[in-house]
C-alpha cells in the first residue's frame, strides 16, 4: 500500500524542529526555523561552555595552589633562612618594618603573640610584644614577653625585615611585593627555582603573605609590624584622643593568625599614638 500523499508529521523537538512531508516517492526534511527559540539555545550552549571553562581553571588553579602550599611545607628550615635572607639583603637603608614570613616549626602552645624587634627606631613599642586574646572577641595589648618572637595558633612564623630602598630621586621607600624581590635579586631566584621550578615567584608570595592559603599576593592578608596598613575596606585611621595626632600601625594580623574558624576574611589593625604609646586602638575590617 502506497503512503499517504498529504500527510504532514512534526517532530517535537526542542532544537531544529524538522516537518517530514512525504510526497510519493520523493521526502524532504523542512527545518521550521521560526519554531526554534534561538536566544534559549545560544544562551544555553554559551552558559555551558563557560561553565566548562572555569571549572577547567579552578582546577588547575587549585593543582597549582596545592602544589605551592605541599611544596613550602617540606622546605627546610636552612633553605626558608636563605630565601629570608636573601629577601632582607635587597634593602639598602636600614628597615622600619617587618612582614611575618612562614616556617615549619611548631610553638609550644596556641598563644598568639609577636614580638616588635628592638632594632625599629623611633618606634616607642619596639622590644615590647603584642600579644592578641580571642574569646568572644578580640583583644590586642603590649606585654613584656620577651621569650617568643611570632606563634599563632600553635606554629611560629619569622619576622623578615622589609627591603627599604632609595630611589634616583632620593626618596626612600619600602618594597613589599616579592615579585619586585624575585627581579631584583638573581640569588634569590635561583634559590626559589631550586625548591620550586615551576612556580618560584608564587612560592616566595605564599611564603611571605600569611593570612592566605594560596600563592596571589594580597597585602591585606600579610602580618606587618609597623609600616603602613592595607585596609581591606576604605581606610579608617585612628587618632590620639590626647593629643589628636594620626596613630601609628603598629601590627596589622590577618584573622587567619587567630582562630582557625572565625575571622578568616577579617584583617585587624593595632594603632599606637607615638608620643602617647600607652594610647591604642585596635579596627577590625572584613571583605
Ligand atoms: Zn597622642
Amino acid at each position: 500500500m502506497s503512503p499517504c500523499l498529504c500527510r504532514t508529521e512534526v517532530v517535537p523537538s526542542p532544537i531544529p524542529l524538522l516537518a517530514i512531508r512525504s510526497l510519493g516517492k520523493r521526502a524532504w526534511v523542512r527545518i521550521r526555523l521560526s519554531h526554534v527559540n534561538w536566544p534559549k539555545i545560544i544562551f544555553g550552549a554559551v552558559g555551558v561552555g563557560f561553565a566548562g571553562w572555569l571549572a577547567f581553571v579552578l582546577v588547575r588553579f587549585n593543582i597549582k595552589r596545592l602544589r605551592i602550599i605541599r611544596v613550602a611545607a617540606t622546605a627546610t628550615d636552612q633553605q626558608l633562612e636563605e630565601i629570608y635572607r636573601l629577601v632582607e639583603a635587597i634593602g639598602s637603608e636600614r628597615p622600619n618594618g617587618f612582614v611575618l614570613a612562614r616556617l615549619n616549626r611548631v610553638a609550644g602552645d596556641f598563644s598568639c603573640i609577636v614580638a616588635i624587634p628592638q632594632q625599629m627606631r623611633r618606634f616607642p613599642w619596639a622590644g615590647k610584644s603584642v600579644a592578641v586574646q580571642v574569646d568572644t572577641d578580640v583583644r590586642f595589648r603590649l606585654v613584656d614577653d620577651h621569650e617568643r618572637k611570632a606563634d599563632f595558633l600553635g606554629r611560629e612564623y619569622r619576622l623578615v625585615a622589609l627591603p627599604r630602598i632609595r630611589s634616583k630621586i632620593g626618596k626612600i621607600r619600602n618594597l613589599f611585593v616579592p615579585t619586585t624581590y624575585a627581579r631584583k635579586n638573581e640569588v634569590l631566584r635561583e634559590k626559589l627555582a631550586s625548591i620550586c621550578p615551576e612556580y618560584p615567584t608564587e612560592l616566595l608570595s605564599y611564603l611571605l603573605c600569611v593570612g592566605q592559603e594560596t600563592f596571589g599576593f594580597e597585602p591585606m592578608r600579610q602580618g606587618r609590624i609597623g609600616t603602613t596598613p592595607e585596609w581591606v575596606q576604605d581606610p579608617e585611621f585612628q587618632y590620639c584622643d590626647q593629643c589628636n595626632k594620626r596613630m601609628a600601625l603598629i601590627v596589622q594580623l590577618p584573622g587567619r593568625l587567630l582562630h582557625k574558624k572565625a575571622f578568616q576574611e577579617g584583617t585587624f589593625y593595632f594603632f599606637g599614638c607615638k608620643t602617647h604609646p600607652d594610647r591604642t586602638r585596635t579596627v577590625a575590617q572584613f571583605t
